[in-house]
């Protein structure tokens, strides 16, 4: 798929890194344009950050509007609160209160159920920003009047040739991006790309806050990186099926409009499914289908593999004649019969706590284990006329390789 690139952990880890450095050499050009256009400039990030909201709640993406929200409220601080010299007044004081919030802000979305967008969820989260900022008010209120140079001398000390910012705050923005850009590379869920992405801008902007104009360009950036994260994300769900998290028919679809001349379809069904389904239940059988997709999303010889629907999935090669894929489709349909599956055994147990000791470890609670064979149609471009025609004649060389008994690969040879 086209989105794949976007979507890789690499990607998603490397360009918000690689945007800051390409902003950080031509920032003399973004201070002219900026300063030209100050009027669109300033008010840049509230429409960028604000599209970006609406589209993460239009696509379901909750967590996702709560990073939007808490960078609007951020960016209203600075513009409304941070705009006079460091040295003046609480200034240094508040943009420490900034830099210290907003990261939390940003962990404090995966506290959050990561399914849809629930209002309720929204609502609490906003609840806890303005927590925040009451919080805010009421230190810059109270305490400043005991000063906080001893503070300044001591906690908030700060070295000029690193950043106007306190050095133990720049270790902890730092420290922070470390911990999502982790989560990126290891997990690369839409919601760390966006967490990691607003923070690694937003330390940029704490760091070098003294920069002329560096909060409207980060900001801006960021809604940018949200909205074309937040669309890549869903475009993906679109072409994803959810059980098997493989391609879905639908990117099979778009796929076979681009086959190029020499290609070749395997077709591909599990056997006696519907028995397994009544023997097992419907949640194994979900099991065994994930358990298969991984199985094929193996085969080698640069095979492309879609769920076509039900038990059935498509093989795709390109470039390839049937004969030339014989061997990795024979590979796949024996990792297949040979994976031997353990039953979760989570129906049999008993509520009784007793009995379910009693039970444990006697032969009748051990976890038993399930296997399943899967029969294969192949078909190549030399046999039809195009890709849909193909995909019709892999499916007749699959009834035959069902008549044949089951668990076996038959081709259509034209
Ligand atoms: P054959 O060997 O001839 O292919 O027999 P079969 O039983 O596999 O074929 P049939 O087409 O009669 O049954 C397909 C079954 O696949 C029916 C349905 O219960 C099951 N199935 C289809 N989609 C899903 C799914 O998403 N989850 C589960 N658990 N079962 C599914
Ligand atoms: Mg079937
Ligand atoms: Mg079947």
């Amino acid at each position: 798929m086209a989105s794949s690139l976007m979507t890789s952990p690499g990607f998603r880890f490397a360009f918000p890194i690689i945007l800051m450095g390409a902003i950080g050499l031509g920032m003399d050009h973004i201070v002219q344009m900026t300063q030209s256009n100050w009027g669109i400039a300033a008010n840049m990030p509230y429409i960028l950050l604000g599209c970006a909201l609406v589209l993460c709640y239009s696509f379901k993406q909750g967590r996702e509007s709560m990073v939007c929200i808490a960078m609007l409220f951020a960016y209203f601080v600075i513009q409304n609160r941070l705009q006079t010299p460091l040295q003046t007044g609480t200034t240094l004081l508040e943009l420490t209160i900034l830099a210290t919030l907003l990261p939390v802000s940003f962990l404090a979305v995966f506290l959050f159920n990561k399914e849809g967008f629930d209002s309720k969820a929204t609502l609490t989260y906003v609840a806890l920003l303005l927590m925040f900022i009451f919080w805010s008010y009421v230190t810059l209120t109270y305490y400043v009047v005991g000063g906080f140079d001893e503070w300044t001398d001591s906690i908030l000390f700060i070295v000029p040739a690193v950043s106007k910012l306190p050095l133990v705050l720049v270790l902890y923005c730092i420290g922070i991006v470390c911990f999502l850009g982790i989560l990126v590379l290891k997990k690369n869920k839409i919601i760390h790309a966006m967490t990691y992405s607003a923070m690694v801008l937003a330390s940029a902007t704490f760091i070098f806050f003294d920069v002329q104009y560096i909060s409207s360009t980060m900001f801006t950036l960021t809604g940018l990186l949200i909205i074309v994260y937040s669309t890549s994300a869903s475009h993906q769900l679109a072409f994803t099926d959810s059980l098997t998290l493989i391609p879905s028919r639908r990117a099979l679809d778009l796929d076979l409009k681009h086959m190029g001349r020499k290609f070749t379809i395997a077709m591909l069904d599990i056997d006696h499914f519907k028995k397994f389904n009544d023997t097992y239940g419907h949640d194994t059988g979900d099991d065994v289908l994930r358990m298969v997709a991984a199985r094929i999303m193996k085969t080698q010889g640069g095979a492309k593999v879609y769920r076509f629907g039900g038990e059935e999935f498509t093989i795709v090669f390109k470039g390839k004649y049937s004969e030339e894929c014989e061997e990795y489709l024979e590979e796949t349909r024996e990792a297949i019969a040979q994976y031997e599956m353990t039953l979760r055994d989570q129906d049999s147990r008993p509520d009784d706590n007793k009995q379910g000791k009693k039970q444990r470890g006697t032969a009748s609670s051990k976890n038993k284990t399930v296997s399943v064979t899967a029969s294969f149609g192949v078909a190549d471009s030399r046999s039809a006329r195009n890709p849909l025609e193909t995909i019709k004649f892999a499916d007749d060389a699959l009834y035959k390789a069902k008549k044949a008994g089951r668990n076996c690969v038959k081709f259509s040879r034209a």
